[in-house]
């Protein structure tokens, strides 16, 4: 028996199972894949910061984070410092710019604002642009190893792996978690951690916990730049993708209508990175889950466009690879952290563009509270806010004495200090 199953061996569960073994706890994680199989490996990498909203105090930590993270594993992970530069393709988008910049400064980041011929010094086959912001010493890792980096770290912590094992439901007695099923077995566990993203939509459904995670998709063009056209540590952002209220409005499900017009759902932002190798990453998309299959074909060629606004010589740059990925979100944009229905159940998901940067701050959130009760998990996170009427169930003993059924009357969760909903399972 492990005193935590972490469910998802995305940077989230990686990352808290750093922090759990590290802090003496014994931690199994179970993956239905292996490490990096969801949205983690297919990231940008870019750990920016936010001038405004509820991450702005967890940026500079999180980067703390990713120094310690380099010292502890034998892996250059591509941690490396950077300048954003948030082009703006107009005077209505300088003006935004500058609202960043203000917000930016207010947090006690430093960011400048640049004319077009400064901008050009740095990045000579960009234009034209009315202007931009530049925030220099933010920190980019390489989105393939940094889910390995954290692997590595929760091994040499002493945690253990189940890699190819889906966890089909979290089994409940008692009003607590005690054991995650899989096809082979049942692991035994003090407490469970699901950290599965957007896949764990099934597991949640079959435990029957009330946490509406979605999937934003994102696509990324690998391109390959003539050599010296990306400098070195130079990110390439518009103003305005890293808001949390950017997820909350892709992650609207598309209506029937939608579907019968074949619309386009996809928004688009121009985003792009210089990797270590010397190709480019260039993004990306957002668009709510399930779209029409012909959606993606589309954000990839918006995405191509929008590029081309800002570097024209983008349209001579080979693509090599164009891969998708999905972020999980929750409605109102913001992650869920903490505990969710029975009795040492918790969940950490929902990060959207912001899960590699947030890893290791909620990680240590999330182990406060697991470890020593009650913990600092921000009311912002609640997972407990999902918990609607029309979504409770109540205990009520089957013949078994086990059985769960629904009800619309409002349960007190003993040890969590609210109202919450949830199943347990009678196996
Ligand atoms: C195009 C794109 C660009 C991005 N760029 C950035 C960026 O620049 N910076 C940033 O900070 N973030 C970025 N992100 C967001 C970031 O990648 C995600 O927020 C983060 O990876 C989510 O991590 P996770 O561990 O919650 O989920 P995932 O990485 O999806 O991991 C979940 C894991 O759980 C496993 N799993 C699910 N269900 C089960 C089950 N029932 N049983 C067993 N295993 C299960 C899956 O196999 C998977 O391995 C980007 C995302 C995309 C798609």
């Amino acid at each position: 028996m492990s005193d935590v199953i972490i469910v998802g061996a995305g940077v989230i569960g990686l990352a808290t199972a750093v922090e759990l073994a590290r802090r003496g706890a014994s931690v199994t994680v179970v993956d239905a894949a292996h490490p990096g199989a969801g949205a983690s490996g297919r990231s940008q990498g870019m750990l920016l910061p936010h001038g405004s909203g509820p991450y702005t105090e967890l940026v500079r930590p999180a980067w703390q984070a990713y120094h310690e993270l380099a010292d502890a594993v034998d892996l250059d992970f591509g941690l490396r410092p950077g300048t954003q530069l948030m082009l703006a393709a107009d005077e209505e988008h300088l003006t935004r710019a500058r609202a960043e910049l203000a917000g930016l400064r207010a947090a006690g980041f430093y960011a400048e604002e640049l004319d077009e011929s400064a901008v050009k010094d740095l990045c000579p086959g960009v234009g034209p642009v009315a202007g931009a912001v530049a925030v220099p010493d933010v920190w980019t890792v390489d989105p393939g190893l940094v889910t390995y980096a954290w692997q590595r770290a929760a091994r040499i912590a002493g945690a253990r792996f189940h890699f190819g094992a889906e966890a089909l439901r979290v089994n409940v007695t008692a009003n607590r978690a005690r054991e995650v099923q899989t096809p082979d077995e049942r692991l035994s566990a003090g407490s469970v951690l699901l950290a599965g993203g957007t896949a764990q939509r099934s597991l949640l459904t079959r435990s029957r916990l009330p946490l509406p995670v979605l999937g934003v998709q994102g696509w990324l063009l690998s391109v390959a730049p003539p050599p010296g056209a990306l400098r070195d540590g130079v990110l390439l952002t518009e103003p305005g993708w890293v808001a949390p209220g950017q997820t909350r409005r892709s992650a609207v499900p598309p209506t029937v209508g939608d579907f019968a017009g074949g619309a386009q759902g996809a928004r688009v932002s121009f985003a792009l990175r210089a990797l270590s190798d010397g190709s480019g990453l260039l993004g990306s998309s957002r668009e709510a889950l399930p779209r029409d299959p012909g959606t993606p074909d589309r954000a990839a060629a918006a995405i191509a466009a929008r590029a081309a606004r800002f570097i024209s010589a983008v349209r001579d740059w080979p693509v090599t690879a164009v891969r998708r990925g999905v972020r999980p979100a929750l409605p109102d944009g913001l992650p869920a952290v903490g505990r969710l229905g029975p009795d040492r159940l918790w969940v950490s998901t929902g990060h959207a563009g912001d899960g590699v940067l947030l890893a290791p701050v909620c990680a240590r959130l999330l182990a406060d509270a697991l470890l020593d009760p009650p913990g600092a998990l921000p009311p912002a996170f609640d997972p407990g806010r999902f918990a609607g009427p029309s979504q409770l169930i109540q205990e009520r003993p089957d013949e078994k004495g086990t059985a769960w059924s629904h009800s619309s009357r409002p349960r007190n969760n003993s040890g969590c200090g609210r109202d919450s909903a949830y199943g347990e399972s009678n196996e």
